[in-house]
């Protein structure tokens, strides 16, 4: 065990499983380990590094605000806060923002929203769906629709049912006298990049207007450019607008920052949704952190500046019909959304001793890739929106070694 390993063992409280990688540097979509290795990076962090590694204009962005101000509580004003929460709501709908460190933090916040809402008639449940994923806090295990996630956690925040997910009809059925908000991811990440359909998405809109309901959307991994549009679900339609988001990972290109909105929508006798979380009613030291919210604000600017929404449009489709193109018996399905891409390993996997997706990603580091496995069978590509077609080529080249190899060996 190289010292690294050795402290993490010693040191660090084993949650995570590891990959035997000691990451040094980053740059673009590549990443050097600590013996110099350049590893081509299609994860981005899990959907973080939107725009790579060190990328030079972020960095130029934060060093300037850190040598202005790190930090000031929440008690007093600061500008990039603000100007970050115009953006975002610009680019959202009408309505308010506000900043946290996390995505959990950001649904436990919409979560709140959702029980403030309901507490003046009583109701207080939440709808989520099945291979939901909605961070590791009790609220949001709570609301995730995985059961290894609340395994041994118990007594959980109560009032959360799960449903299957595109499934109207159950929706229909669950909904009672109790029942204030629907959670849902528009694409979900972790269960495997599975996109809602519109109709799905149009249908819940219909049945939380109906029942005087909220909808809450958990655009944590797909919002913000990931699947190609700054609302995640306008790839599947333009035509829902939702009284929630949340947002964390790619909004600050890897500096902690998290962040929800509240539309502006009128509650009779209540004012509008964004203002019922009222002084005092909730808060986080670092929410909002100038230095974070700085970040944010070169990301959201280059995105736009470079057309990149549009980008990851046209190179997901590429990434993804290349992936398609691949002659392999490994891979039953890819499914894809903007630069959102999930290879689904085919059921007939060779046994191996770790798990399919685990297989298949540990192998493909050997080979000079980094891929994310979702679940027990899907491998996710995940890379910067300011990828290239060379490096998708590349990426694609390695993912087709390793799968050859892998057929070879059984
Ligand atoms: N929601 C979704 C859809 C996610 O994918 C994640 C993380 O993977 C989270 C929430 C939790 O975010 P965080 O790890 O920043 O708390």
């Amino acid at each position: 065990m190289n010292p690294l390993a050795e402290d993490y063992s010693r040191f660090v409280i084993p949650t995570y499983g590891r990959f035997d990688l000691d990451i040094e540097s980053g740059s673009g979509c590549f990443i050097h380990d600590a013996s110099g290795r350049k590893i081509l990076d299609f994860g981005a962090g899990i959907a973080v590094c939107s725009l790579g590694h060190a990328h030079p204009e972020v960095t130029s962005a934060v060093c300037e605000q850190a040598g202005k101000l790190v930090h000031a509580s929440n008690l007093y004003r600061t500008s990039p806060q603000a100007s970050l929460a115009r953006r975002l709501v610009e680019v959202t709908g009408e309505g308010k923002v506000f900043f946290c460190n996390s995505g959990a933090e950001a649904n436990e916040g919409l979560i709140k929203l959702a029980r403030r809402f309901g507490s003046a008639t009583g109701r207080s449940g939440i709808l989520t769906f099945t291979g939901s994923f909605h961070g590791r806090t009790m609220a949001c295990i709570s609301a995730t629709g995985q059961e290894k996630v609340k395994k041994d956690f118990g007594p959980l925040l109560p009032g959360f049912q799960h449903l299957p997910f595109g499934d109207l009809d159950a929706v229909r059925a669950a909904v009672d006298s109790n029942i204030i908000a629907i959670l849902v991811e528009p694409v979900q990440g972790e269960g495997g990049i599975h996109p809602a359909t519109a109709e799905f998405l149009l249908g819940l809109r219909k049945i939380c207007d109906e029942r005087g309901m909220l909808l809450l959307f958990d655009e944590v991994q797909c919002g913000l450019g990931r699947t190609g549009y700054w609302c995640g679900w306008h790839a599947m339609t333009k035509e829902v607008q939702p009284d929630g988001v949340s947002w964390a990972k790619g909004i600050a290109n890897g500096f902690p920052l998290g962040a929800f909105w509240a539309s502006s929508k009128v509650i009779e006798e209540r004012g509008p949704l964004c203002d019922l979380l009222g002084a005092g009613s909730h808060g986080t030291t670092y929410g909002g952190n100038p230095v974070s919210c700085a970040a944010g604000l070169k990301v959201l600017e280059i995105i736009e500046r470079d057309g990149l929404l549009e980008s990851t449009r046209v190179l997901g489709e590429y990434l993804a019909s290349s992936l398609r193109a691949l002659e392999t018996s490994l891979i039953s399905e890819v499914r894809a959304i903007g630069l959102m891409i999930g290879v689904q390993l085919s059921s007939d996997f060779p046994k191996t001793t770790r798990l399919a997706a685990l297989e298949v990603v540990t192998r493909a580091m050997s080979a000079g890739l980094l891929v994310i496995p979702a679940g027990e069978t899907v491998v996710r590509f995940l890379p910067p929106l300011n990828v290239t077609r060379q490096e998708i080529d590349e990426a694609v080249a390695k993912f087709s070694e390793t799968l050859l190899i892998l057929e070879s060996v059984n």
